[in-house]
């Protein structure tokens, strides 16, 4: 094993080598167990058989090895010469793997084993780790085993003591040696809630910081709120808002006004940090606009952020058409512009020449400088962590933070993953929206479905079709965008244009087929989904979602937002497969019954404790390392709690070096240096 495989890994020091968490851990059965997750057994050899040649370069099977334990007997298919040839006939080995039970009896092509000794046969619960090409499941174990004998012992508790007694946690070291070699799955069950409450402790820790910072410097500047007041725009604000052909909405007014609120305290440190929450649709970019507005008549400079080259470049192109007459200078920056025109571009950045630069996360490249950065816009980006929001600040003088967002965040979860911000919310969406109307229908039924939409399209309609996958593997039955793509064209909508678009598809061929449904050359728009986040084309008044039980409710949320920002009458289908989970009915009931995103999104947090969503291309987590802010909201909350009240009322108790922070801001010891 040698570092630059560990590298692979993403492991380079000691610590990220003891907290390279496994990922599941497989208990001691046996082969007659082959329909468990993991068979965990130890085994002797009886006999082996080399298949067509020990050298072949097919990839066909090398070695078939056949071996028993107490139980009953299996077959191991051996694809690498070389495990074949450690399998000696005779030799009694620890064997972890999956197993299938086929006609010719129970059989597995992906295990790892290990010489049985007198050692490892104590072994009961065994770490699964995510693994890596030359990199084996026992030797990864027996090397971080090493490491813990070695480093474990030295680890310091970082929660405070008070706390590990109150809720029953561990030591740090004991934590990690029992995350990777518990004795028990009660142990293993404390090491992970020691754990996961340490990250969320901290995590809150840093939110904590910031927000009493924030606090303290604002104090004495309270809003001006009266419900009357004439809002005091600035210049530039003031000419946009004369130029556009529609009233402001209520919620649009209230968060501008709280925006100029913020930037109009002048105490040095103080930056906005503000969180827009609204609905699908209901204009966030445009308030994003008048921040940047205002920005640029203080003499500075303003970023906007999107998470796709896709999305990034609609809002280049809705700023080049609302803001370019007023005389700005906008700029459109992404990973994919090169060379020349790049350079070019960074100059004008750095020189101070551009107003707006609007992009992904390229904006942030090293390689870019700002003259005066004073406003970063983050669009429908909330995995965006609190760790990645400091880098972003450093590339102005305490810029003015702005993040958007249309998926809800349920109260909870925004007091404690943006605790460190003040929040708007435009609840109203602009006047004159028709409902959008929703409906479910069993996959059996899903021709009339069709029959429907081809209906809308031959009015001049255009429709989307998303699906659960790119392509399917025939192990499930399930409809995929590729396949689909192909029959829709052919099958159902012959005379229409259909293209497909998904995460694979590369950028610029993304970019043409957006561009050509937009402008209704494309009629059909078939994808998984890529087309979740912010994807605006007024004349697409049909979304069909086929295996909707396989999408979580905020991306159904999101995904039936796509439909309806024009004048007709939106629809959207959700198919349902005929067998259907507890889970994925309740998901089809809440989308069927509801139409606010809050609630949609307090019901989403509710029944995500209950199980998993799987199989589709997720999205909207908040994932730190071990914790997972939805799945422990609880410990989330109480961590929120004992942060703000240690940070108020003994701030001693909290490491001021803590490992999160340390992992972004300074180099651990390097790991080729404790190579054993
Ligand atoms: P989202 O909040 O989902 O990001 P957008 O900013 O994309 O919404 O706005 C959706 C559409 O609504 C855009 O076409 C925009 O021009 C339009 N819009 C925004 N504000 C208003 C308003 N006050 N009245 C009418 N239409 C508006
Ligand atoms: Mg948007």
């Amino acid at each position: 094993m040698t570092a630059p495989k560990f590298a692979k890994l993403g492991i380079t020091n000691v610590a990220e080598l003891l907290e390279y968490y496994p990922k599941d851990w497989a208990e001691r059965n046996s082969i007659s167990e082959f329909h468990k997750d993991w068979v965990f057994t130890e085994v002797t050899v009886i006999a082996r058989d080399w298949l067509g040649g020990k050298f072949s370069t097919q990839r066909a099977p090398k070695a078939n090895v056949y071996v028993e334990d107490k139980s009953g007997r299996a077959t191991l298919v051996c694809y690498k010469p070389g495990d074949g040839e450690k399998l000696v006939p005779g030799g009694r080995f620890l064997l972890c793997g999956r197993f299938k039970g086929k006609y010719d009896g129970i059989q597995s092509s992906y295990f790892y084993t290990t010489p049985a000794t007198a050692e490892n046969s104590g072994i009961d619960i065994l770490p699964i780790y995510k693994l890596t090409k030359g990199i084996g499941l026992f030797a990864l174990g027996n090397f971080i085993r090493q490491a813990i004998e070695k480093y474990a012992p030295s680890l310091k508790d970082e929660i405070p003591a008070e706390i590990i007694s109150r809720d029953n946690l561990l030591s740090k070291s004991a934590a990690v040696k029992a995350i990777h070699f518990p004795a028990s799955f009660a142990e293993l069950e404390s090491a992970k809630k020691t754990l996961i409450y340490e990250e969320l402790f901290y995590f809150e820790i840093m939110i904590a910081k910031r927000a009493l910072e924030r606090r303290a410097l604002a104090k004495g500047h309270t809003l001006p709120r009266s419900a009357n007041a004439q809002i005091s725009f600035s210049p530039l604000q003031k000419r946009f808002i004369e130029r556009l052909p529609f009233q402001l909405t209520q919620g649009q007014c209230e968060a501008i006004e709280e925006i100029n609120a913020d930037m109009g305290i002048v105490r040095s440190g103080f930056y906005m940090s503000r969180l827009l929450q609204g609905d699908v649709g209901s204009g966030k970019t445009l308030v994003s606009f008048l921040a940047a507005l205002r920005t640029v008549d203080d003499g500075a400079q303003a970023v906007l952020m999107a998470p796709t080259e896709l999305l990034a470049r609609q809002h280049a192109e809705s700023s080049a058409r609302l803001l370019e007459p007023l005389g700005l200078r906008i700029a459109f920056l992404t990973g994919n512009i090169k060379a020349a025109g790049r350079k070019e571009l960074l100059r004008h950045l750095a020189a101070g020449e551009i107003d707006i630069a609007v992009g992904t996360h390229a904006l942030f490249s090293k390689d870019v400088a700002y003259k005066n950065l004073k406003l970063v816009v983050i669009d429908e980006q909330h995995r965006f962590g609190v760790v990645q929001r400091s880098f972003i600040m450093d590339k102005g003088d305490n810029p003015h933070l702005f993040m958007m967002s249309a998926t809800p965040i349920p109260r909870t979860l925004a007091m404690t993953v943006f605790g460190d911000m003040d929040v708007s919310v435009i609840r109203d969406l602009p006047p004159g929206r028709k409902p959008i109307k929703t409906h479910t229908k069993r996959q059996s039924n899903g021709n009339e479905v069709y029959d429907f939409v081809r209906r809308r399209l031959q009015e001049g309609s255009q429709a989307y079709f998303v699906y659960p996958l790119i392509e399917s593997d025939d192990e499930n039955n399930l409809k995929d965008a590729t396949s689909m793509a192909e029959k829709l064209a052919t099958k159902m909508f012959p005379s229409f244009s259909v293209a497909l678009i998904h995460s694979k598809v590369g950028e610029e061929e993304k970019r043409q087929t957006m561009e050509r449904f937009r402008s209704g050359e494309i009629k059909i728009l078939v994808a998984t989904s890529v087309v979740e986040v912010g994807v605006d084309v007024p004349n697409a008044n049909c979304m069909v979602i086929e295996h909707a039980e396989r999408f979580g409710l905020s991306a159904l949320h999101q995904l039936r937002g796509r439909v309806g920002r024009g004048q007709e009458q939106a629809y959207c289908f959700l198919i349902y497969s005929d067998e259907l989970t507890e889970d994925g009915k309740a998901r089809i009931n809440v989308m069927r019954n509801e139409t606010d995103g809050f609630v949609i999104a307090e019901e989403d947090l509710r029944l995500r404790g209950h199980g998993q969503i799987s199989g589709t291309e997720q999205s909207g987590h908040f994932n730190l390392g071990i914790a997972d802010t939805i799945r422990d909201i609880e410990m989330l909350v109480k961590a929120r709690a004992d942060a703000f009240f240690i940070l108020e009322n003994d701030p001693d108790l909290v490491m001021e070096d803590h490992r999160i922070i340390a992992r972004v801001l300074e180099e651990a010891p390097a790991f080729s240096a404790v190579m054993l």
